[in-house]
C-alpha cells in the first residue's frame, strides 16, 4: 500500500518519497512529491511518479523494459467532508488508487525498442535489426542500391 502520512500543520510544500507496489505493475512504483494543506483544508499533492514496465516493441515485437514516468498534481478533501473515493483521513491518505489511475493514463499506446528500430520484414518476418533478407520490399531494393554505388564511383 502506498500511504502518505500527513501532518495537518503543514501549509508550505513538504517533500515526501514513497515506494511501493500497485496492482498490474510488476515493479516498484516510486512517488517523489510534496504536499501541503491550503486554508480550506484541501490537501494538495504533486510530484512525479515512476516505474518500470515490460513491454513489446511495436515494430520488431522484442520485449524490453521501459520506464514509465509522469508528473501529477491533485487536490483532496477530508473524508469527513467529501464523499469521494479519494480523500484523506485523520492520519493520512492512501494513494494506491489515484496513482494507479495516473500511471494507466500515462501509458503510451505504442512502444519502440529504439527510435531507429527497423522492425520485421512484412514479407518473410525476419528481424531487420539483426539481418537482411532478399525480399523485394518497397523501401530498399538491393539492386538499385548497387547501381547507385556504381554510378557514384564514376
Ligand atoms: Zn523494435
Ligand atoms: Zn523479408
Amino acid at each position: 500500500m502506498m500511504r502518505l502520512l500527513l501532518n495537518k500543520q503543514v501549509n508550505t510544500p513538504k517533500n515526501f518519497y514513497i515506494s511501493g507496489f500497485l496492482p498490474e505493475f510488476k515493479n516498484e512504483v516510486i512517488i517523489d512529491g510534496a504536499y501541503y494543506f491550503s486554508e480550506n483544508n484541501a490537501l494538495h499533492v504533486s510530484g512525479s511518479l515512476r516505474t518500470e514496465i515490460s513491454v513489446c516493441c511495436d515494430r520488431c515485437l522484442k520485449s524490453f523494459t521501459s520506464v514509465l514516468q509522469t508528473t501529477f498534481e491533485e487536490e483532496f478533501m477530508s473524508k469527513d467532508l467529501a464523499k469521494t473515493y479519494y480523500a484523506y483521513d485523520n492520519e493520512g491518505i492512501d494513494l494506491d488508487g489515484i496513482m494507479y489511475e495516473i500511471l494507466q493514463s500515462a501509458m503510451p499506446e505504442k512502444f519502440l525498442c529504439s527510435e531507429s528500430c527497423k522492425g520485421l520484414c512484412d514479407q518473410c518476418g525476419i528481424d531487420l535489426n539483426k539481418s537482411i533478407c532478399q525480399c523485394d520490399t518497397r523501401e530498399i531494393n538491393p539492386k538499385f542500391e548497387m547501381l547507385r554505388s556504381l554510378l557514384l564511383e564514376d
